[in-house]
C-alpha cells in the first residue's frame, strides 16, 4: 500500500545534472512508496525557451494556488547559454521570477552529519540564514565624478513636495551611490521570518547597522519590531521562542560563539556574504537546502546549489558521476512533509522523515559521494550517484518495513 496524497505538489523540473538526479530520486526513492500527486512544470531551459518563459510564470502561479512546490536547479541563461541552447532571448532567472511572484524570502540551512565537523568548533546545530531579496545595493545607482562639486539627494513626492539633503560637498573627483528599499518589502520579509521561526520552532535573530544608518537601517529595525509586537509576540512566548535584534557586528561575534540552532535574518548584502561564509564553514554547498517562503505561507523547496554543469558534461560522455543528491532529496522530503502537515496526512510526514533518516544513515555509515569523502573524518566509501541513491533506498525499505 502506497502512501496517499490529497493535494498535488507543484513539481518544477530543471536542467543538466540535477535534472538527471531528479528523475533518479523520483523513481528510486519516492514513486515506489508514495502515490505521488504532482502538477508538473518543465522549467528546463528548452521548455522555457519554447514557451517564451510562460511555463515559469505558470509554475509560480500554481505555487500560489496549491501552496507547496519542489524545484530542481535550473540554468540562469548568460551569453554563453544563449548560443549553447540557441535561445530566443536571455531569459531571466527562474528563481528571480518565482521569488517576485511569491514576494518571498529565501531560507538556507545546512544538512549536518557526525563525520563532517564544521570549521567553527562550537557549532552543533544548523544556522539558517534568511536573506532579504529586494533592494539596497542590488537595486542602487552609482556615479563617478571627475571634478569638485556638491552631491545632493532629491526626492519628489507624488504630491509635489520636494525633499532635498546634501550628501557631500566634494572637493575632488569621487564616487556616489544611492540605494533604496520599500516598507512593503521589508514588512513581507519580517512576516516570512517570524512565520518560518514559528514553523521550524527556532529563535529569530535580526541584525542591521542602525547605529550608523540611523534612518535607513532604523526603518528595518522598527518594522521588524512593529510586526513582531502586533502579530507574533504571543505565539513566540507560547512556543518558548525569542526574537532578538542586535547590530550586525555583534551578531557576527555571537554567531561564531554560538551552538547554532536559530534563524539569522540579514539584509540583502549581509545575507549574500554571510550565507556563503556560513555554508562554507558548515562543509559543502551540496549539503545546503533552500526554501522560499511567502509572507502568506506558501513554500517552495530546492537545493541551494546549481545544475552542476561540469558533472553533466562528463555524464554526457558516458562517465559515471559522483554528484551529491542530498540537497535535492531534502527538497523533496521537505515539500512532502509540508504537504502532509497542511493536508493532515501523518503518513506522508512520516515518509518524509524516513527519507531524511535513511539518507543520513547512509552518510553516517560512511557511504558518500566524492565531494564529501574529502571532508569527512573516519572510514568512508566513495560511490557514484546511482549507487548512493540505491544505498539510501535499501535503508529506506528497512525503515518503512
Ligand atoms: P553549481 O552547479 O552549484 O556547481 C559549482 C561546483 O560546485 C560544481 O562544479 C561542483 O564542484 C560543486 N557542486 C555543486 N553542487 C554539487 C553537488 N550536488 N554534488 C557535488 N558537487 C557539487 O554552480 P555553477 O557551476 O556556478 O552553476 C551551474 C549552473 O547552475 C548555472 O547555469 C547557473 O545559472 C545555475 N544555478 C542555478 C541555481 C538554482 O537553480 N537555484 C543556483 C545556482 C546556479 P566540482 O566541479 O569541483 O566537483
Ligand atoms: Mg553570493
Amino acid at each position: 500500500m502506497k502512501i496517499k496524497m490529497t493535494t498535488p505538489l507543484v513539481e518544477m523540473d530543471g536542467d543538466e545534472m540535477t535534472r538527471i538526479i531528479w528523475k533518479d530520486i523520483k523513481e528510486q526513492l519516492i514513486l515506489p512508496f508514495v502515490d505521488l500527486k504532482t502538477e508538473y512544470y518543465d522549467l528546463g531551459l528548452v521548455e522555457r525557451d519554447r514557451t517564451d518563459d510562460k511555463v515559469t510564470m505558470d509554475a509560480a502561479e500554481a505555487t500560489k494556488r496549491l501552496g507547496v512546490a519542489v524545484k530542481c536547479a535550473t540554468i540562469t541563461p548568460n551569453k554563453q547559454r544563449v548560443s549553447e541552447y540557441n535561445l530566443k532571448q536571455m531569459w531571466k532567472s527562474p528563481n528571480g521570477t518565482i521569488r517576485s511572484v511569491l514576494d518571498g524570502t529565501v531560507f538556507r540551512a545546512p544538512i549536518l552529519i557526525d563525520s563532517i565537523k564544521p570549521a567553527v568548533r562550537s557549532w552543533k546545530k544548523p544556522i539558517t540564514i534568511a536573506r532579504h531579496a529586494y533592494g539596497d545595493v542590488y537595486k542602487s545607482v552609482d556615479m563617478k565624478t571627475e571634478e569638485p562639486g556638491v552631491a545632493e539627494l532629491v526626492f519628489t513626492g507624488e504630491s509635489g513636495k520636494v525633499s532635498k539633503i546634501t550628501v557631500q560637498e566634494m572637493n575632488g573627483p569621487g564616487v556616489l551611490q544611492a540605494a533604496h528599499n520599500l516598507d512593503k518589502s521589508i514588512t513581507s520579509f519580517a512576516h516570512a521570518c517570524f512565520k518560518f521561526a514559528l514553523d521550524s520552532k527556532q529563535d529569530l535573530w535580526f541584525s542591521t547597522k542602525d547605529t550608523i544608518a540611523k534612518v535607513y537601517d532604523g526603518d528595518f529595525k522598527q518594522i521588524f519590531q512593529d510586526v513582531f509586537d502586533k502579530y507574533y509576540k504571543d505565539e513566540f512566548e507560547k512556543n518558548g521562542l525569542e526574537y532578538f535584534y542586535t547590530l550586525i557586528d555583534d551578531a557576527v561575534a555571537r554567531v561564531i560563539r554560538s551552538e547554532g540552532g536559530y534563524i539569522w535574518a540579514c539584509k540583502n548584502y549581509d545575507g549574500d556574504v554571510m550565507s556563503d561564509m556560513v555554508s562554507t564553514a558548515f562543509g559543502s554547498l551540496a549539503m545546503m537546502t533552500s526554501v522560499l517562503v511567502s509572507p502568506d505561507g506558501k513554500y517552495e523547496y530546492e537545493a541551494a546549489h546549481g545544475t552542476v554543469t561540469k558533472h553533466y558534461y562528463r555524464w554526457r560522455k558516458g562517465e559515471k558521476t559522483s554528484t551529491n543528491p542530498m540537497a535535492t532529496i531534502f527538497a523533496w522530503s521537505g515539500a512532502l512533509k509540508k504537504r502532509g502537515e497542511l493536508d493532515n496526512l501523518p503518513g506522508l510526514v512520516a515518509f518524509g522523515d524516513a527519507l531524511e533518516k535513511a539518507s543520513l544513515m547512509t552518510l553516517n555509515d560512511g557511504v558518500m559521494t566524492k565531494d564529501l569523502v574529502a571532508l569527512a573524518e573516519g572510514e568512508t566509501t566513495a560511490v557514484n550517484t546511482e549507487e548512493f541513491i540505491a544505498e539510501i533506498r535499501k535503508r529506506l525499505e528497512k525503515l518503512i518495513g
